[in-house]
């Protein structure tokens, strides 16, 4: 029994008195300190597609391999058309085609042309390739009007990567461009780290489906999807998990179950000191989970540990809509950024940190980190500013859908005031 309260699993859990505050820094240290990066594994490359390179990929051939025509046109030796103008062309026996693809070796006699098409391979002896447009594209013979240069339109084989030269870095997260450097350098599959897989719960007795009609008291999992999704959006394996009523034991039972495929649990809900927080109440008992007030506007109550004999880590936020998206930005984030193979303390490419002005002024609790739902902009005369997009109250999700950024007041400051440059994290790309 793994999820059990009599056995206390041997973890570390972040361990902080009742009434005392622990930094956002300090606990992002605890949550970070539970996972490594994942083993790399073998995947193929489509599949390798958002995931962090664990080698270094090399040429192992020269690219192009092959010296070969950048156009459609005739392979000539240069000498051989030195003086075709368009008044007095130079007229060549065209004695062989090649297409893309072709497998002859010949060379090319003095005093004639290949037809010869973009990409394939130029006989050894050719100077150059003259372009169709330059000629009358004859068949048996051709009408050369212009001279080329020694060696124009011929693609040297090598000349985009000699044998031996590294052409994606390990480290690098693979984006489209990557894999097609991968394909054409002849890797089917590549060692990758692999996508954590993140079991999102939901808990609350009083949460139902989205699509499901609402009872007294009750209210839509907008935790569940969000959560997953942004654990989707940053290129994990996610998957949502039921809402779990507020029952200790059928906790207890999806926690176990869900165990088997999860690098990392995020759970929402009951974890603030009410009477029916289940998760605190079930997961402290392990010994292996501990639960802190963050000083962090929102998402003060946090909690965090591992679970079962392997140890898997568990983050629990709370439940509120805005406090659980805030707290997967702060906490889960660097977390799965870690798993994956990213330095969680690099720069974020997803998550662009600009500083703005505050175009209106706002009150933050001087002893928390303020995490404030804000839309920024771009001034007509170039500065960026910066104004929140509704009230604090952690509860006001559709907010949530207007905010561009994260508006981050520190701790020590007790309010914004117009013209105050605030630090911003953008949602989306910096525009
Ligand atoms: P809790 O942290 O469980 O005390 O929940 C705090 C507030 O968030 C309560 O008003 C809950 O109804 C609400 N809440 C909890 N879980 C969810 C969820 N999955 N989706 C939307 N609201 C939730
Ligand atoms: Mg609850």
């Amino acid at each position: 029994m793994p999820v059990s309260g009599t056995e206390a699993a041997a973890g570390t859990p972040p361990r902080h008195g009742p009434a005392e505050l622990v930094t956002v820094a300090e606990h992002r240290r605890a949550c970070l300190d539970l996972v490594q990066p994942l083993a790399p594994l073998e995947a193929s490359l489509l599949d390798a597609l958002g995931c962090v390179l664990a080698e270094d990929v090399v040429a192992t051939r020269p690219l192009p391999a092959f010296d070969n025509s950048a156009m459609d046109g005739y392979a000539v030796r240069v000498a051989d058309v030195a003086e075709a103008t368009p008044a007095s062309p130079v007229r060549l026996p065209v004695v062989a085609d090649l297409a893309a693809g072709s497998a002859e070796s010949m060379r090319l006699a003095p005093g004639s042309a290949v037809r010869i098409m973009t990409g394939a391979p130029v006989p050894p002896n050719t100077g150059a390739v003259v372009p169709v447009e330059w000629t009358d594209g004859g068949v048996a013979s051709v009408e050369v009007r212009h001279c080329p240069a020694e060696g124009q339109h011929i693609r040297r084989a090598g000349e985009d990567a000699a044998a031996g030269v590294v052409v994606v870095e390990a480290g690098t997260r693979l984006q489209p461009r990557h894999v097609a450097v991968l394909a054409a350098v002849g890797r089917a599959r590549v060692r990758v780290r692999p996508r954590p897989r993140v079991v999102v719960i939901s808990t609350g007795s009083e949460v139902v489906e989205p699509g499901q009609s609402l009872g007294p008291g009750q209210l839509h999992d907008a935790n569940g999807f969000g959560l997953t999704a942004a654990a989707l959006d940053l290129g994990a394996q996610a998957y949502r998990v039921g809402v779990v009523r507020d029952d200790p034991a059928e906790l207890r039972r999806t926690l176990e179950d869900q165990l088997v495929r999860a690098d990392v649990i995020v759970t929402s809900g009951g974890v603030s000191a009410g009477a029916y927080d289940v998760v605190k109440e079930v997961l402290h008992r392990t010994g292996s989970v501990g639960f802190c007030g963050v000083a962090m506007q929102p998402g003060m109550p946090q909690g965090a540990g591992t679970l079962g004999e392997d140890r898997t880590p568990l983050l629990a936020l709370p439940g509120n809509p805005v406090s659980a998206f805030v707290s997967f930005e702060v906490f889960v984030r660097p977390v799965l950024r870690r798993l994956l193979g990213e330095d969680p303390e690099a720069p974020d490419p997803q998550r662009p940190r600009v500083r703005a002005l505050a175009a209106a002024a706002w009150r933050s609790p001087a002893g928390k980190e303020q995490y404030v739902r804000a839309r920024w902009w771009r001034d007509g005369d170039g500065a960026l500013r910066v104004e929140p997009v509704s009230g604090a109250g952690s509860h006001l999700v559709t907010a949530l859908a207007r905010a561009d950024c994260l508006a981050v007041v520190p701790v020590g400051v007790d309010g914004v005031e117009v013209g105050d440059e605030v630090e911003c994290v953008l949602l989306g790309p910096a525009a």
